[in-house]
Formats: C-alpha cells, structure tokens, sequence
C-alpha cells in the first residue's frame, strides 16, 4: 500500500477520502514515522472535518478567517474578502470568490466549502407567510418561518436554535419532538442566508424550534457575525432572542450581546406556569424577573413577554391583575398571541374580543400591550409541527 493511500484509509468510519489537496498530500510525504498515527491523524481531523468533510467557512469570525487564509498561503486582507463574500454577497460556493486568485481558490476549496444549504422543502400561506425546513444532519429537520407584513413595511425571518427541544412546554410541538441536536452558528445564519427572500429581511427573531439559552454558545456567535462590521453588519435593534429562563445562558446574553429579549412568560403564577413550561422549575418567573430589573431596558434594547392566551387556564382578571404586580418597574411590553391548536393537547385558544379585553386591561395599567397577528394559520403555523409531520414520515415503512 502506498502511503498516501495508508494515509488516506485512516479517516474515520472507513471512508476514503479523495480530496487531500496538493499541500496536504506534501506535508503528508513528509510525514516522519516516529510522530505516529496520532499526529496523522489529528492533521487529517484538522484539516477536514471530524467525519472527513470539508469545514463550513460560514460560521467563522474575521480572526478565524484569518487562520484559514495563513493556511493556505493568502495574505490576511483576504479574510475580510472571504467575510464580504460569505456574509454581504451571500456566495455558495468559494469558486464565486473572484477577488481570490484562482490559485488560492482551489487551495482553499480543498479543505473548504462556503457551508450554506438550500432548505429542503417551503410551505407557502395564502398571506405570504413561508415556512421552511432545513436538514441538519441525520439529527432532524428544523424550520425557519418568513413573516412579510401585510403592509410590506417589514419582513421578518423566526430561526431555529436546536434540533428538537429540552423544555418540553405543554403547548409546543417542538417540545414533544425532545431534544436531537444544538444547531451550530453556521446552521443558525444559514437560515438567514439561504432563503430566497434573506436580501429583504428586516428583522431576525430567534423563537423557532428549541430554547436559545440553552445553546448560548452558538447563539452567540451567529448573534456576533450578524451584528459584526465584517458579518451581515446589523443593528442588535433588529434582533429579538426568545427564552423560557434558562439562568446562565439568559445571563451571558444580557451580558455579552445588546439584541432584544423576549421572555415566555404565558402564566403569572409559578404553580399554574410550571403546568404549562417544565422550565419554571428549574428557574421560576419571579427569579428571571429579579435578574431583569439589573439590566436597563430603557433605551436602545427592548425587553418584551411572550403570553400565549389559553381558554380558563390564564385569561382571568386574576391573571390580569397579577401579571401587573409581577412585571410592576420593569420597562417592557407585553405580546398577546393566539394559540395555534396542536394535536393530543387539551389548551384552546381565546376568542378576539377576549384578547382584546385583556389587552386593554393591561395597556390601562401601564404595560404596553399588543395583540400578536395571526399568520401563515394554513400552514402548521404553530412551531414545530411541520418538521414533525417530516420526522413522522421518515419514520413510515417504505410500503406506507
Ligand atoms: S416553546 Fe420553545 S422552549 Fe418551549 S418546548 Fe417549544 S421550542 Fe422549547
């Protein structure tokens, strides 16, 4: 066997990889014997990733794209070429790159790929709403929701921050679904990035399927490459992140990013919330709303709470009337929102006259509330029942 090819059958689950590039294949003929088969294949993981494919671009800092163009031998200015190409002028493949020599292309398509992935399949609502579903893996499908006001003011795109959910709230899908995966940063702004309206979004709101705090990391990067001069360079004003209460995630967010939080709250009670949201056990209303009166919501960024209306379960004037004394000097708004029916749960939402009577009960005891319109209804609105339907139907025998 020759030594590029023992080399080369070392990758992991046997695949024989083809695509060592031409100074891969140097620094591997010259490979001394005596570092032994770690350092092979540690250069091998280096170079590709854990399973032998290329490395996404997307999803890396300036720094680290940096790293990436040292490596295979350009000068450091093109790292911010590479982030123009990425983030600004949205390319999917690194042939599109045509400021990089044609040389350093090919060097960099060797270990390399842009990253990004069409999404697999759109549900369209006859009021412009669009649901899509990206693959992630063999972990599952997540969705990304396109919202264009009807007024054609503003669009807005709700991403996805996991594969599945480890919060289990009564009312979600995604929760019933339990948690497979955290998505990376890439997978995150590749929602973004990869439909076909992404040129046209004004806003990102991160309230799709999982629990944001609870893959901070991630969400972090993909909040930073967003918001970055060298990234998709937005305003944190056009971001909103969502969040069950999920302490230490909930707190690097306020600490380390300036996007706007939006707090599940659904039900002002600890007891009559922890029925609704498992989470409330771990981290109750009442102490999330002590963390938030340290941070200041009165300028730039907006804190708002998220109250799905149930039928009997959280529409009284004693819900009401506690859910003013709870967020009583907090600088916040309050969004009504109809509950969208899904199956096996025993919630039912309320009528619009309902909502309308709580909501001006709360505007007229000084919280600014609204009244969340309903879209995309016809198309499995609520999050997570169309990657559902996808994960019920991958698991149908063939004859089905
Ligand atoms: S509502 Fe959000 S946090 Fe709760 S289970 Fe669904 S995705 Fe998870």
């Amino acid at each position: 066997m020759s030594f590029s090819r023992f080399a080369l059958s070392l990758t992991p689950r046997g695949v024989v990889q083809d695509r060592l590039h031409l100074g891969m294949k140097k620094e591997l003929n010259s490979f001394c014997p005596s570092l032994g088969l770690h350092y092979l294949c540690t250069l091998i993981y280096n170079k590709h990733g854990m399973d032998g494919t290329k490395r996404p671009l997307l999803g890396l800092t300036l720094e680290e794209l940096k790293q990436v163009a040292a490596s295979v031998g350009m000068p450091a200015f093109a790292a911010g070429q590479m982030a123009q190409w990425i983030y600004r002028k949205r390319v999917t493949d690194i042939s599109q790159m045509t400021n990089l020599s044609m040389r350093h292309r090919e060097a960099l398509a060797q270990d390399y790929e842009v990253g990004t992935s069409a999404p697999i399949e759109a549900v369209r609502s006859v009021d412009g709403t669009v649901k899509y579903l990206f693959q992630i893996g063999t972990a599952g499908a997540v969705e990304a929701v396109y919202i264009p006001a009807e007024d054609g003011s503003r669009a807005t795109l709700c991403v996805s921050s996991q594969v599945g959910c480890k919060m289990n709230c009564l009312f979600c899908m995604t929760g019933k679904q339990g948690f497979a995966a955290q998505l990376t940063a890439a997978q995150i702004l590749n929602q973004v990035l990869s439909i076909p309206e992404s040129d046209t979004l004004t806003n990102v709101v991160l309230m799709g399927m999982g629990e944001p705090m609870d893959n901070i990391d991630h969400v972090l990067r993909a909040l930073t490459l967003m918001t970055a001069p060298y990234g998709l360079a937005w305003s944190p004003k056009r971001i909103t992140v969502s969040t069950v209460g999920v302490r230490r995630g909930l707190e690097r967010f306020l600490d380390e990013s300036e996007c706007h939080l939006a707090v599940s709250l659904h039900n002002p009670f600890p007891e009559e919330r922890l029925s609704l949201m498992p989470a409330e056990r771990a981290y109750s209303i009442s102490q999330l709303t002590d963390l938030l009166r340290r941070y200041d919501f009165s300028h730039q960024r907006r804190l708002s709470f998220e109250y799905i209306v149930f039928r009997g379960v959280n529409d009284t004037p004693r819900h009401a009337s506690r859910l003013v004394s709870l967020l009583r000097g907090l600088d916040c708004r309050i969004n009504l929102i109809r509950f969208h029916a899904i199956p096996g749960v025993p919630l039912e939402g309320v009528g619009m006259e309902a909502m309308t009577a709580l909501r001006d009960y709360l505007t007229s005891h000084g919280i600014f509330t609204t009244i969340r319109a309903s879209r995309g209804e016809d198309i499995w609105a609520a999050c997570g029942m169309l990657s559902t339907m996808k994960k019920e139907e991958s698991q149908l025998p063939p004859s089905l």
